[in-house]
C-alpha cells in the first residue's frame, strides 16, 4: 500500500518505528562513503601487472620507431590512437591522445573556444552571453566547467532514452548564444541509462543557429558494462558517423579515457572528432605542450595489446561491480517498492544508480544519512549550480564500499527515505 493511502495515525506509528531503527543505526557508529564514483581497491588491483610491463631494460619504442622516452608526437603514438579509436569506434585520424584525464580535455576544449573561438567564429569571451544545454541529472564536474567559464546553463530533462530532443531542437535552432551541450550517452552519470538510436540520430541532425555549436559527447562509460551477456549490454549509435551522415561532421567532440579501466588519474584520455576539428585542436594544443605521456600510452597498449584486450579486462571489473549494484538494487526492491515514495534506475553498466525520493525530500535524506554516518553525493550536485528544482534526486555510487557495507548503506538510505517521506506526508494530513 502507498504511504499516501495510510491514515495519519498509521503514518505516525510507522514513523515511530523508523526513528527507533534510525537511532539504533546512529548509535552503532557506522562510517560509510558512497559519495564518489571511485573504483574499489580490488578493481585497482586488476591492473597492477601493467606496472611490470616495463623495466630499465625495456625497449620503449613505439610501432613507428619513435622513442617514447623523448619529446614529440603531440597527438599520441599510433598504437594508442588505434586502441582508443577502436574503443570509440572511429578512425585513428580522428583521435588525439591527451594526458591522464578526459575532464582535462573537455576543460581545454571550452577554454580554447573561450579565448580563441572555434573555426574562425568569435571567441566566446567576446560575446555578451554564452549558453549551454545540460541534460539533468548529469555529471557535476561537467557543470563545474561551464559554470567556471560563466556560461549560462539550461536544464534539459532526461527521459528513459536520453535528453528531451524536442526541447533541444527548438532551443538550438533559435538561439545562437547556445554553444554546446553536455552528453553522457552511454550508462549516463548518474542515471546509468543510455541514449536510444533515435536520440543519437536527432542529436546528430541538429540545426543549431550557432555555427560553433559543439556536442560534448562524453563517452566515459563506453565499455563499462555490468554484465557479460550481450543482451544485457547497452549499445549506442556512433555519433561521429551519424554527424557525418547528417552533414554535421564538425559538430561533435567525443571524449573517453581509461580512468576506470586501469587507474583513475593515471590512465590515458582521448578526444575524437572530424579531421578539421582535430587539425584545429592540434594547432592550438601545440602551444600548450610538446607532447603528453607517451610512456604511459605505450604501457597501456603493451599491456592490453588492443581494444579487444581492454574489453576482456572490463569483464573483470564487471565481476567486481555487479554484486555491488545488485546488493543495492535488491535492498531497494525489497524494502521500498510499493510505497510510492521513491524510484530508482537499474543500469546495465556505468558507476551509478539514480535515486529519486519524494519532491522536497532529497536534501533531508542526504543530511539524515550523513548524521547516521553515511556520506552521499550532495543533494543537488547532479544539477547546474547545485540546484535540483524538485529536490528529489540522489546519486548512489556503489563502486567503492564492499557488498556487505552496501547492505548497511542501503538500510540507512531506505530508513531515511521513509522518514522524510512520512514527515512530508504528515505536513498535509
Ligand atoms: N566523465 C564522466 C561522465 C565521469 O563520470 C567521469 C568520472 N567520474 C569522468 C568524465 C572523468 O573522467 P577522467 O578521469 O577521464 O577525467
Amino acid at each position: 500500500m502507498f504511504y499516501n493511502e495510510y491514515s495519519k495515525e498509521k503514518l505516525q506509528e510507522e514513523l515511530e518505528g523508523l526513528y527507533k531503527e534510525y537511532n539504533k543505526i546512529k548509535e552503532s557508529g557506522i562510517s560509510l562513503d558512497m559519495s564518489r564514483g571511485k573504483p574499489g581497491p580490488d578493481q585497482l588491483d586488476l591492473s597492477m601487472d601493467m606496472l611490470d610491463v616495463f623495466n630499465s631494460e625495456s625497449d620503449l619504442k613505439a610501432s613507428n620507431g619513435f622513442d617514447c622516452r623523448n619529446y614529440g608526437v603531440l597527438d599520441g603514438i599510433p598504437e594508442a590512437k588505434k586502441m582508443m579509436a577502436d574503443i570509440m569506434e572511429c578512425n585513428p585520424e580522428n583521435v588525439i591522445i591527451g594526458g591522464n584525464a578526459s575532464l582535462n580535455l573537455m576543460y581545454d576544449a571550452i577554454s580554447r573556444a573561450y579565448t580563441h573561438g572555434i573555426m574562425g567564429e568569435t571567441p566566446w569571451c567576446k560575446l555578451d552571453k554564452v549558453k549551454w544545454l545540460c541534460p539533468v541529472p548529469g555529471y557535476d564536474r561537467h557543470f563545474g566547467i561551464t559554470e567556471h567559464f560563466g556560461i549560462e546553463m539550461i536544464n534539459i530533462p532526461l527521459k528513459e532514452d536520453g535528453p528531451d530532443m524536442d526541447m533541444i531542437e527548438e532551443l538550438v535552432s533559435k538561439d545562437a548564444s547556445i554553444k554546446g551541450i553536455w552528453c553522457v550517452p552511454k550508462y549516463e552519470n548518474p542515471t546509468g541509462l543510455s541514449y536510444s538510436d533515435e536520440v543519437v540520430k536527432r542529436m546528430a541532425a541538429l540545426k543549431p543557429a550557432a555555427k560553433d555549436f559543439r556536442i560534448f559527447w562524453d563517452n566515459a562509460y563506453a565499455i563499462h558494462h555490468l554484465y557479460d551477456e550481450e543482451e544485457k549490454q547497452d549499445t549506442i549509435l556512433n555519433i561521429i558517423d551519424e554527424c557525418k551522415k547528417a552533414g554535421n561532421e564538425d559538430m561533435v567532440y567525443e571524449f573517453a579515457s581509461t580512468s576506470k579501466v586501469t587507474f583513475p588519474g593515471s590512465g590515458i584520455a582521448a578526444i575524437a572528432s572530424s579531421v578539421a576539428n582535430v587539425d584545429e585542436i592540434k594547432k592550438r594544443m601545440s602551444v600548450q605542450t610538446i607532447g603528453f605521456d607517451k610512456m604511459n600510452q605505450l604501457r597501456h597498449v603493451k599491456y592490453f595489446k588492443n581494444a579487444e584486450g581492454v574489453k576482456k579486462h572490463m569483464a573483470k571489473h564487471a565481476a567486481k561491480l555487479r554484486p555491488k549494484f545488485e546488493a543495492v538494487l535488491k535492498m531497494l526492491d525489497a524494502e521500498l517498492d510499493g510505497y510510492g515514495i521513491a524510484t530508482w534506475t537499474k543500469p546495465n553498466g556505468g558507476y551509478f544508480i539514480s535515486f529519486d525520493v519524494m519532491e522536497g525530500c532529497a536534501k533531508k535524506v542526504v543530511n539524515m544519512c550523513k548524521e547516521a554516518g553515511m556520506v552521499l553525493t550532495g543533494a543537488g550536485a547532479p544539477f547546474p549550480y547545485g540546484i535540483d528544482p524538485k529536490d528529489s534526486n540522489i546519486r548512489i555510487a556503489p563502486s567503492y564500499p564492499s557488498p556487505e557495507e552496501l547492505i548497511d548503506a542501503s538500510k540507512i538510505l531506505i530508513v531515511c527515505t521513509k522518514i522524510a517521506a512520512i514527515e512530508k506526508l504528515l505536513e498535509t494530513k
